[in-house]
């Protein structure tokens, strides 16, 4: 049988608006590891019945043998929620295969260093010119290690790597006894390591983003990854999450060789030198969206009112911020139940307050393929008070201000001279030359003076309006923001005649022509 297909190229002469970023911040709900499917069915149905997605980030090869797992995959996927890459066995450096034959097979393939039982280790290399976060002397012998002359191994569990001058390899910090001495693992966590008779021996310390993988190793884990999707019928995952645990971790370029260039994933969290996820970071190797790492609130750990602060200054300031959540909970939060609750009133309050959920693929999308909208003011609107602590949101207000709302909207009253209010970290900036413009009305002689600071980029702008005899004052003035810029701090503040008051109306930072 011929089976015939015709092409048909349609030739549209409409031109098509391009679409502009408003420069939005907003909220990603992603939580970690794997649950039983009916732990994630009732988290599921908490974001449901808000209409929002949540982002599952499971560890497949381990998953999928799991009952009810492959089904509970596909129903998250059919429902709009993203499913992430959390590596195939919650490791990178080490990967367990369904047989020791399978793992047999690895043997001698680029990056594996050595196989036992189903379990296959991958090499590792120590990056060029890594300074040691610390060193000195140490009496090694067999698999212990104690400093000597005094030294103490400080934060040994956050910074547990280190090698050994005339020792091959690297080691790994185990528990500590009581006399202060160490029990030392292989890199990977085996308990064979012999280092023979006593003696002194100079240490090195090495930190977990010091060491680094192969291209290799992580060719043979996205491959697993997608060889469980296709066998099963699941959507290809877009996201690597970085596992956590005592393992060395990647960097965001590693990730973005491997798993997206060859892979097609869009977007990963790694912990070294994180993204910021604001609109317009700078990112001249277009790899920022492979660094979006959680953390920056936490509704597994923190109280509602804890995370709603938070959120309300973030989102204003024009970032994305990521959650945090293991499907637990601190018991004085009430634990999971609590973290269930939180999650539902956070949810039901991004909705009243007009705060965008998504997932992190499409937040990727947003944050770092869109272009953005020049003309969005991104001076964090005065009216604007999310959180509900009488502030408006992602500013801190002087000594003696006051937020009142008019007629012409939400204005800040200064009633004593100094500062009125800073904006630190605010993101959204358009690189290059940008107009402030700030309405006062005072006494005659009163005066606003403007500061915006790129701190690192020498950079500071400063620019000031007095008062005349009308009243009235509009400060309007160009801010230029460096092409290395994500980020800068605005700080306004006054000068009053004396016994007077000065009322700042919302202040526009944008670039030309002004959008009102
Ligand atoms: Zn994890």
């Amino acid at each position: 049988m011929h089976r015939f297909v015709f092409f048909s190229f349609l030739v549209v002469a409409s031109v098509f608006a391009v679409e502009l970023s408003e420069k939005r911040g907003g909220l990603c709900f992603r939580s970690d590891d794997n649950h039983t499917p009916a732990k994630w069915k009732r988290l599921a149905e908490v974001f449901e019945k808000h209409d929002f997605p949540l982002c599952a980030s499971l560890n497949f090869v381990m998953g999928a043998p799991r009952p009810g797992w492959v089904q509970m995959v596909k129903d998250l996927q059919a429902r709009g929620h993203e499913v992430m890459d959390h590596s195939p066995n919650h490791r990178v450096f080490q990967m367990r295969f369904g047989s020791d034959e399978a793992a047999a097979a690895m043997l001698g393939k680029p990056a594996v260093d050595h196989v036992s039982g189903s379990n296959v280790y991958f090499q590792y290399r120590l990056q060029k010119d890594a300074k040691p976060y610390g060193e000195g002397m140490a009496r090694v012998s067999g698999n212990l290690f104690k400093p000597t002359g005094g030294g103490e191994v400080k934060r040994w569990r956050g910074i547990p790597f280190l090698r050994f001058d005339g020792v091959e390899g690297v080691f790994l910090l185990a528990s500590q006894r009581d006399d202060g001495s160490f029990e030392l693992r292989s890199f990977w966590g085996e308990g064979n390591v012999d280092l023979d008779a006593e003696r002194e021996v100079r240490y090195h310390r090495l930190t977990k983003e010091q060491i680094l993988s192969f291209p290799d190793a992580l060719r043979v884990q996205a491959e697993a990854v997608r060889a469980v999707c296709t066998r099963h019928g699941l959507a290809l995952p877009t996201t690597w999450i970085q596992p956590g645990g005592a393992e060395p971790v990647l960097w965001r370029w590693d990730v973005a060789a491997v798993f997206g260039k060859e892979f097609g994933y869009t977007s990963g969290a790694t912990y070294p030198d994180c993204s910021l996820k604001c609109f317009n970071e700078y990112d001249p190797d277009g790899d920022r969206r492979f660094g979006m790492q959680w953390g920056n609130f936490i509704e597994d750990g923190q109280d509602l009112e804890w995370n709603k602060a938070r959120i309300a200054d973030g989102v204003a300031r024009h970032y994305v911020m990521i959650g945090h959540s293991h499907l637990g909970g601190p018991a004085k939060l009430g634990g999971w139940e609590g973290t269930l609750k939180r999650t539902d009133e956070l949810l039901s309050w991004c909705r009243e307050t007009g705060i965008p959920v998504r997932t992190q693929t499409e937040w990727a999308r947003i944050l770092y393929d869109l272009k953005t909208d020049p003309a969005v003011n991104v001076f964090p609107a005065l009216g604007m008070d999310r959180d509900a602590n009488g502030v408006p949101d992602g500013l801190s207000l002087g000594w003696g201000v006051k937020v009142e709302a008019s007629v012409a909207g939400t204005v800040l009253v200064a009633t004593r001279s100094g500062k009125i209010c800073m904006v630190n970290r605010l993101g959204g900036l358009e690189k290059g030359e940008n107009q402030l413009r700030i309405a006062v009305e005072g006494a005659l002689g009163s005066s606003l003076q403007t500061q915006v600071r790129f701190p690192g980029l020498r950079s500071a702008q400063a620019a000031e309006v007095t008062i005349g005899e009308l009243g009235k004052a509009v400060l309007d003035c160009a801010v230029v923001v460096p092409p290395k810029a994500s980020w800068g701090i605005v700080t306004l503040s006054c000068q009053l005649a004396k016994g007077t008051s000065l009322r700042m109306s919302q202040p526009v930072l944008s670039m030309p022509p002004v959008k009102r």
